[in-house]
């Protein structure tokens, strides 16, 4: 036996017991006639003691990150550490083995270690050793187990789905694998398990979820992984409103159980509502600093900015009147980056009733300022902005200084959890460069109206909803067309023509012929839901073996080549010039 108990939990209780436990070496100290270590294991840190005779013995022949086992008494401690729940005892040690030996690790496993990310990712066991990144690990099993007890409580069935599945050119970019035992073709991993879910559905599986890894091969940005996990859930027999409920239920129960925080019932808000008051279609609403549309207000002046554009809209910043020529400088600066592409930005400074300091103070009287600053519901103090231009770019303009005046007045807080439904989403997009329309959401997707679909699909309007919480997508879903004709509709819409619908998606437009059930379903990103819990930006220090931002595994080093003999096998060649 290694271990009558583990490193995490001798008290008080336990003063006088024999004991024996097993562990890390996490600290050393030398007290001249006696040796302190920490002892670590995943449930804690017990203080042990090597006196007397042990004293040379252990001095010499024990060092960080040992493996040890030991076996002593739990003794009283004089110097007590209430901080950790062990921090009342020590164990007075009267043998000790080494397990195995360590080298120094080539960083601190303290919380605060100094060690960077590139140097954490190669020794990624290591980095897991350390308090922080172990919780994180420990958050996210707690997660998935409530939500298969949730789930599972709610009747729904954890269905396994294939890995190797078939490239299909919808959505973003696919990650291939050659089939050796048939030359020349290739599965695809699957971005999400979408069909083979709805194919559950026909099934007559009627409630069904995954946590699953989905994978995408998508350009890099901060913080997306080419592997990520999904909760990937599908119904039959329902509404948009049942599926809202069900999920507005697992998140609410999330939320309590991991945080013991009842976020309330959820907002809901279309498409057109949130991109009108917050300029985005996942608006943080842990504070409010609505958009307010002004254009018909403001024309007519002579100001060409104004009078040019489609759309007038502005935002009020509390308090905010006493901003510097600098901090409003860098507003601007902020809102003419490449990534907002804004030409400008306008102020005025409420600094009283009936008086002001703006960017056009040309154009407008003391009482036309006024009537502005009423129109956007500021009080004396206010910094209000304004934007003009094409309506989408400019709401979504102002929503990001939105976020930026959160961020710089602090109301964007970690410990406040505000999610909410956005519905009513366009059906389809409209892309300039391959004249064509995609999917918003994807091709299963239901139109609302059909007639609308063939009149004027750029109106179209889906069953559609995303979950958001703190200005964060956490998860989508719609009802999808259970109908052949209609999917065979949408298909054409896509610009597929019926040959290559029926050879990417035959076996779904298939199943349709046997009597699919209406159903929808949702997928939230597993990955960000641990983060949001853990308060933390980043989805990498919840997953136990991340990739970097150019989608590489340092531990394994990986992608990386394969050899002569694996290639040869699958007939293929790397082109000689090829990056
Ligand atoms: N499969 C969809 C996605 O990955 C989610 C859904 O519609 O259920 O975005």
């Amino acid at each position: 036996m290694y271990r009558t108990h583990n490193c995490g939990e001798l008290t008080v209780s336990d003063i006088g017991k024999k004991v024996e436990l097993a562990g890390w070496v996490f600290h050393k100290r030398d007290l001249g006639a006696m040796i302190f270590i920490d002892l670590r294991d995943r449930y804690g840190i017990t203080q042990l003691v090597f006196e007397k005779s042990l004293y040379e013995q252990s001095k010499t022949d024990i060092g960080r990150e040992y493996v040890i086992s030991v076996s002593g008494n739990v003794v009283e401690r004089s110097n007590k550490n209430f901080k950790i729940p062990t921090g009342e005892i020590e164990i007075i040690v009267d043998s000790y083995h080494i397990l195995n030996p360590s080298l120094p690790p080539p960083f601190t496993l303290e919380n605060e270690t100094d060690g960077g990310e590139e140097l954490r990712m190669k020794y990624r066991y290591l980095d897991i050793r350390r308090n922080i990144i172990k919780k994180n690990i420990e958050l996210r099993h707690n997660l998935a187990r409530e939500v298969r007890n949730y789930l599972s409580d709610n009747g729904f069935w954890e269905i396994e789905t294939p890995c190797l599945i078939k490239s299909t050119p919808e959505g973003a970019r696919d990650f291939v694998v050659p089939s050796r035992t048939n030359p020349g073709k290739f599965y695809a991993l699957p971005q999400s398990p979408q069909t083979f879910k709805q194919l559950l559905m026909i099934a007559g599986c009627d409630r069904y979820f995954q946590i699953v890894r989905c994978f995408r091969d998508e350009d890099l940005r901060a913080d997306r992984q080419p592997e990520f996990t999904q909760i990937d859930c599908e119904m039959s027999f329902v509404t948009q409103n049942d599926v809202i409920n069900m999920f507005e239920g697992l998140i609410r129960d999330i939320f309590i159980k991991i945080k013991g925080f009842d976020t309330g019932k959820f907002q809901k808000f279309s498409y057109d509502e949130a991109m009108n008051c917050y300029g985005t279609d996942k608006p943080d609403l842990r504070f409010e600093m609505k958009l307010t549309e002004i254009t018909e207000k403001v024309k007519g002046k002579n100001f060409k900015v104004f009078d040019d554009a489609e759309y007038i809209a502005g935002i009020s910043a509390k308090n905010c009147a006493s901003y510097s020529r600098k901090q409003i400088d860098e507003l601007v600066d902020f809102v003419k980056k490449p990534q907002i592409g804004a030409s400008g930005l306008i102020y005025i400074k409420y600094e009283n009733i009936n008086n002001f300091k703006s960017s056009i103070d040309k154009y407008f009287t003391k009482d036309e300022l006024q009537n502005i600053c009423d129109e956007i519901n500021s009080t004396v103090g206010d910094l209000i902005f304004i934007m003009a231009g094409e309506k989408e770019k400019t709401q979504k303009a102002l929503g990001e200084l939105r976020l930026e005046m959160g961020n710089r007045l602090q109301l964007r807080n970690n410990n406040t959890f505000v999610p909410l439904w956005v519905t009513d989403f366009p059906l389809l997009e409209w892309n300039e460069t391959d004249k064509r329309f995609y999917a918003k959401h994807h091709p299963f997707t239901s139109p609302q109206d059909i007639s609308v679909l063939k009149n004027d699909p750029a109106k179209a309007k889906a069953n559609a909803y995303d979950l958001v919480i703190n200005g964060i997508e956490i998860g989508g879903g719609s009802i999808r067309i259970h109908d052949k004709n209609i999917q065979k509709q949408m298909f054409e819409i896509l610009g597929f023509s019926e040959e290559e619908a029926n050879k990417q998606f035959g076996f779904l437009i298939n199943a349709f012929e046997y009597g699919a059930p209406p159903h929808g379903g949702i997928a939230f990103g597993f990955d960000r839901l641990c983060a949001i819990l853990g308060g933390s930006e980043s989805i990498r220090d919840y997953i136990a073996f991340p990739k970097n931002n150019a989608g590489r595994d340092l531990m394994i080093e990986s992608p990386a080549e394969i050899s002569q003999q694996q290639l040869d096998e699958l007939g293929i060649c790397i082109k000689s010039n090829f990056k």
